[in-house]
């Protein structure tokens, strides 16, 4: 209505200056200037289309759908109890919860968090993205903020709900610190209304709302979001252990055809590090696979497949010629076999097949998830690393650029035994210790290693030959073909 009433006033005023003998061009074109400014950062305009204020879904996910992640949902649910029975709270003189930030590793279920709160809460449910509020005029940013917040009650009012979550991802990109950003404006005005907004939150209003963030990055947040009274719950969401691995394969295996020989539980102890985003691709990418084969269920190697897959890239068609298809047998049957000898039946396969940016590789099956390791862990680690290049040297009388990688790993594991104060220096401050000092340790360490690795190739130098040249011949072996000939060999020794 009010729109109306200017552009009336003002083309009455133009045709009276027009009347009078006015030039009106330059008006004109001010005027024109102003409603493309007014368009620009206008929600119908083009810049505002872009912005789609959060998607409302129809959340019909539940708790029971996420795999893992116990503590995170025990403790979000706690929260959201409070919003349930906000009337009891208001009796108890409780303020009301207004914010719950989701933080831990990209891919854990952040998302899937929120939208579990929302059917949980029986809430509208509208997602967005902290990077979809910044755009270079300074203003608009804030506007959306307003916008998504008002959008929010409108929406709950109209379906009849008494709650609203706003859930905004990579919330850091929104709610960094102040005044560290070069267009410093934008975002802190941004940044601030989302403050007013969440300041705003009672709970007496009509619709309850409550905001969601979820990070991989707390550390660049704003102290004041994180004050009590904004986001006043921080719940962290973690890498899942072996038994939540078990538990999200099970989930995203509910609708797929499963082979008989098919053992999830292993699958999950060979993930090790895997988020539930990998896990769910794993499933994805086996039954891909078994499609490809035109299989009728999914069987163990499709998922065996698929965790390469998923942790090294796609197969890749480059071909090594013959004399580096052995070197690359042999470099791998090196790591194989001191993996092997150091821990039986840590071997789960090796292959000379071109993955990502590996040309081959060996892969372990972890014992268990350890977030501790000893000194005697960590070398012989080392010599697993350097197992690779010392068999390059043992049977070719060289070594190649392939042990790049396996020398930086085996360099980083040092530096960690140096700075817990495992190594002989004892416990250091690395800043004041002289570098001529550190480098030498290193250096004592992996020389250790390596002539431990080499003695242990030496001794089982038939076995290394042996099962190279069957890697060349099949380009892949499990790890209990190399079990059979390296007991085999021993056997054959000890007569
Ligand atoms: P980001 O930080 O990158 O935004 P996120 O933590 O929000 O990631 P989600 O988007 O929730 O991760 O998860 C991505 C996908 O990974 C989900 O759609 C789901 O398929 C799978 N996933 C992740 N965690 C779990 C889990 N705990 N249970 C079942 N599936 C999971």
């Amino acid at each position: 209505m009010i729109k109306e009433v200017c552009l009336g006033t003002a083309l009455a005023v133009l045709i009276f200056l027009l009347i009078l003998g006015y030039n009106v061009v330059p008006l004109l074109l001010l005027g024109g200037l102003g409603v493309f400014l007014y368009l620009l950062v206008d929600k119908k305009g083009f810049v505002g289309s872009s912005f789609h204020v959060g998607y409302m879904q129809q959340v019909d996910f539940t708790f029971d759908d996420i795999g893992g992640q116990a503590p995170a949902k025990q403790e979000l649910k706690e929260a959201l109890d409070f919003v349930i029975h906000s009337d009891q709270i208001l009796e108890m003189g409780i303020r009301p919860l207004k914010g719950i930030l989701l933080t831990g590793p990209p891919g854990t279920g952040k998302t899937l968090l929120a939208k579990a709160a929302a059917a949980y809460t029986r809430s509208i449910f509208l997602a967005t993205s902290g990077s979809e509020f910044i755009e270079v005029f300074a203003g608009v940013g804030a506007q959306r903020v307003r916008q998504i917040f008002k959008t929010a009650k409108e929406r709950a009012i109209r379906e009849k709900k008494n709650g609203a979550i706003v859930f905004i991802d990579e919330i850091e990109v929104l709610g960094n610190r102040r005044g560290t950003h070069a267009g410093h404006l934008e975002y802190d005005q941004t940044l601030n209304q989302l403050l007013v907004e969440m300041d705003g939150l009672r709970n007496d209003n009509r619709v309850k709302i409550l905001v969601i963030g979820a990070t991989n990055r707390e550390d660049m947040l704003d102290p004041a979001l994180l004050r009590p009274g904004r986001f006043d719950r921080i719940v962290r969401v973690d890498l899942p252990d072996k038994a939540a691995r078990f538990h999200i394969l099970k989930l995203h295996c509910r609708n797929k055809p499963l082979g008989e020989d098919v053992d999830l539980e292993k699958i999950a102890q060979e993930s090790f590090g895997f988020s539930g985003a990998h896990l769910e691709s794993v499933a994805n990418e086996a039954a891909i696979l078994a499609l490809r084969e035109n299989s009728l269920c999914i069987s163990q190697h499709h998922f065996k497949e698929a965790v390469d897959k998923v942790m090294m890239g796609e197969k890749l068609d480059r071909k090594p010629n013959k004399e580096e298809l052995y070197r690359i047998a042999v470099h791998e049957t090196g790591h194989a076999l001191i993996s092997e000898i150091l821990r039986p039946g840590s071997v789960s396969h090796l292959t000379v097949t071109t993955r990502g940016r590996a040309l081959g590789y060996m892969r372990q099956i972890p014992e268990d998830d350890l977030y501790l390791y000893t000194r005697d862990y960590l070398e012989k680690q080392i010599q697993i690393f350097l197992a690779g290049s010392v068999s390059e040297s043992i049977l070719l009388g060289s070594q190649s650029t392939g042990s790049i990688n396996d020398f930086q790993e085996a360099v980083q594991i040092a530096r960690q035994i140096i700075a817990a104060g495992l190594s002989p220096l004892g416990i250091i401050w690395e800043d004041i210790l002289p570098k001529d000092v550190f480098h030498q340790t290193i250096q004592d360490i992996l020389r250790q290693q390596e002539e431990k690795a080499k003695s242990m190739l030496f001794a089982n130098l038939d076995a290394l030959k042996e099962i190279a040249q069957m890697l060349v011949d099949r380009e892949y072996l499990w790890g209990d073909s190399l079990r059979e000939v390296l007991t085999r060999k021993q056997k054959a020794e000890l007569h």
